[in-house]
C-alpha cells in the first residue's frame, strides 16, 4: 500500500534528519521534496501546493530549527498534516433507519458489488444487524448473479427481480421486503458505467430522490488516482452523497486518491477495500493511515484485526493440548487458517512499525503459506498427531505428495519443533523470563 509514497517521504525526511545542523535551507529543500513526493503520488498539484505551505509554516512556526529533534518534529508535523488532509476524525455510517438505506454508487468495477458483500458482513459480524442486500443492475444479469454468489458466501439474503426493468422499483420492492420481513439494513447495489454519463447519472439521481437513503455511498478504485477523484467530483454534484469508499488499496497504488479526494469533494473516506475477499473492508482512520504512510507501522490496526479473527474456544483448545504436548500439525494448520483469515499477508506485515521498508521487494503473497499446507496435507492423521514417527521413509513420501524437496520436509519439522518448545516454555511461566532475556 502506498510503497512508493512512503519511500520518497522517508528519503525526504530522512535528508533533514541527516543534516548535523537544520537551517531554514534545509527545512525548505525538506519540504520541496515531499511535495515532490505527493505529487509524484498523483496528488492534486493545488493540494500538494497548500499541503507543503502548511507544513512549512508550522515547522517555522514550531521552531524546528531550534527543537531538540527536528527531524522527528517534522515527521510529526507532517504526519499531522497528512492526516487533516484525510478527514482529520473516523466517520461512522448512519444507521439510524428502520430499515437504514444504503445507496451505493460508482462506475463499472469500481468495486460497488464486492464492497456490498463486505459491508454486509462487517455489519452482521460487528453490528450485529440483519442486511439485505438488493441487485438493481438491469442491464448486466450477471451482475445480479455476482451478488447472489456473494451473498451466499457470506449468510446474507439477497432481493433481486430479473423481469423487472426499472431499478427504482426493485430499490422499492427490496425496501418493502425489508420492512414486512425485519431486515433492519438495505444495501442497494447499483449499475455502474465504464465512464460518467447522463444516463447513468439520471438512473441513480432518480433511484436516489425515489428511496431518500440515509446513507449515498461512493465506491472508487483508488488505483485510477486523479481520474478517481474526478469521478468523486461528478457524483458529488449530482447526489451530494455522505461518503467515500476506497478501493483496491491493496495493489499498487500511489496515495493519490487517498490524500486528495477529502479535500475535492469535502466528504469523508468511510472504508477501505484492501483485497477480494468478504473480510477485507477496513473502516478508515485518517491518522492511522498517515502513520501508514510514513512508515510508522500501524499497530492499532493490526491488534484489531487479531481480534476479530481470534476465537476464544480454539484458543483454549490450543493451550490445554500444549500443555498436555499434543500440540500437532492439524493444530497448526488451525493456526494458519486463522492468520489468513485476517488478511494479506504483505499487508500484515505492513502494519508492524519499519517492517513494510524491510520487506520491500519480497514476493509476500496469499500463498505464502502454500508449501506449507501441501506438506502437512500429505501426512496421515497419526503422522500430524504425532510428528516423532515421521522416519525417512515417511519423510520421502510426503515430500513426493506434496511436490516438495525432502529438504523443505525437513525445515518444517524443524521449525515446528522449535515453535513447540517456544510454546511449552511461554506456558511454563517461562513467557516472562523470554521477555526479560528479549529486553523488555
Ligand atoms: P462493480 O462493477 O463496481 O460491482 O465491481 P466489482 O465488485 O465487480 O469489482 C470489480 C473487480 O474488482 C472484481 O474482480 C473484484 O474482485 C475486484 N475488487 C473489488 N474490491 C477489491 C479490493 O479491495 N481489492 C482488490 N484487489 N480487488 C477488488
Amino acid at each position: 500500500m502506498f510503497d512508493n509514497l512512503s519511500d520518497k517521504l522517508d528519503k525526504a525526511l530522512h535528508t533533514l534528519r541527516g543534516h548535523g545542523q537544520i537551517t531554514e535551507i534545509n527545512v525548505a529543500e525538506t519540504t520541496k521534496e515531499v511535495r515532490r513526493a505527493l505529487l509524484d503520488a498523483d496528488v492534486n498539484f493545488r493540494i500538494a501546493k497548500e499541503f507543503t505551505n502548511k507544513v512549512k509554516e508550522k515547522a517555522l512556526g514550531q521552531n524546528v530549527l531550534t527543537a531538540l529533534q527536528p527531524g522527528q518534529l517534522m515527521v510529526k508535523i507532517v504526519k499531522d498534516e497528512l492526516t487533516e488532509l484525510m478527514g482529520g476524525e473516523t466517520e461512522g455510517i448512519n444507521l439510524s433507519g428502520t430499515p437504514s438505506v444504503i445507496l451505493m454508487s460508482g462506475l463499472q468495477g469500481s468495486g460497488k458489488t464486492t464492497f456490498s458483500g463486505k459491508l454486509a458482513n462487517f455489519l452482521k459480524t460487528k453490528k450485529t444487524k440483519k442486511p439485505l442486500l438488493v441487485a438493481c443492475d438491469v442491464y448486466r444479469p450477471a451482475a445480479i448473479d455476482q451478488l447472489h454468489v456473494v451473498g451466499e458466501q457470506i449468510g446474507v439474503e439477497v432481493y433481486s427481480d430479473r423481469d423487472e426493468k426499472n431499478p427504482v422499483k426493485i430499490a422499492q420492492a427490496g425496501i418493502a421486503k425489508a420492512k414486512s420481513e425485519g431486515y433492519n439494513v438495505v444495501i442497494i447495489d447499483t449499475a455502474g458505467r465504464l465512464a460518467v454519463d447522463t444516463e447513468m447519472m439520471n438512473e441513480i439521481s432518480e433511484i436516489h430522490k425515489a428511496i431518500q437513503p440515509q446513507e449515498t455511498l461512493f465506491v472508487v478504485d483508488s488505483m485510477t488516482g486523479q481520474d478517481a477523484v474526478n469521478t468523486a467530483k461528478a457524483f458529488n454534484d449530482i447526489l451530494n452523497f455522505d461518503g467515500v469508499i476506497l478501493t483496491k488499496l491493496d495493489g499498487d497504488t500511489r496515495g493519490g486518491a487517498a490524500i486528495s479526494i477529502k479535500s475535492v469533494v469535502d466528504k469523508p473516506i468511510k472504508f477501505i477495500g484492501t483485497g477480494e475477499k468478504m473480510e477485507a473492508i477496513d473502516v478508515f482512520h485518517p491518522s492511522r493511515m498517515a502513520e501508514r504512510i510514513l512508515g510508522m507501522g500501524d499497530v492499532i490496526s493490526l491488534v484489531e484485526r487479531a481480534q476479530e479473527q481470534f476465537d476464544e474456544e480454539e484458543a483454549r483448545k490450543i493451550q490445554k493440548k500444549i500443555a498436555k504436548n499434543k500440540f500437532g500439525f492439524d493444530d497448526f494448520l488451525s493456526q494458519i487458517q486463522q492468520i489468513k483469515k485476517m488478511g494479506n499477508i504483505k499487508d500484515l506485515m505492513g502494519m508492524i512499525p519499519g517492517a513494510g521498508k524491510a520487506l520491500k521487494g519480497l514476493d509476500i503473497d496469499d500463498d505464502a503459506f502454500k508449501h506449507i499446507e501441501a506438506i502437512i496435507h500429505s501426512m496421515t492423521p497419526d503422522e500430524r498427531s504425532n510428528p516423532s514417527k515421521l522416519n525417512v521413509s515417511r519423510k520421502k513420501r510426503i515430500a513426493k505428495g506434496s511436490g516438495r524437496e525432502v529438504q523443505e520436509v525437513n525445515q518444517l519439522l524443524k521449525q515446528f519443533d522449535q515453535m513447540s518448545k517456544m510454546m511449552k516454555m511461554m506456558q511454563g511461566g517461562g513467557g516472562k523470563k523470554m521477555m526479560q532475556m528479549m529486553g523488555n
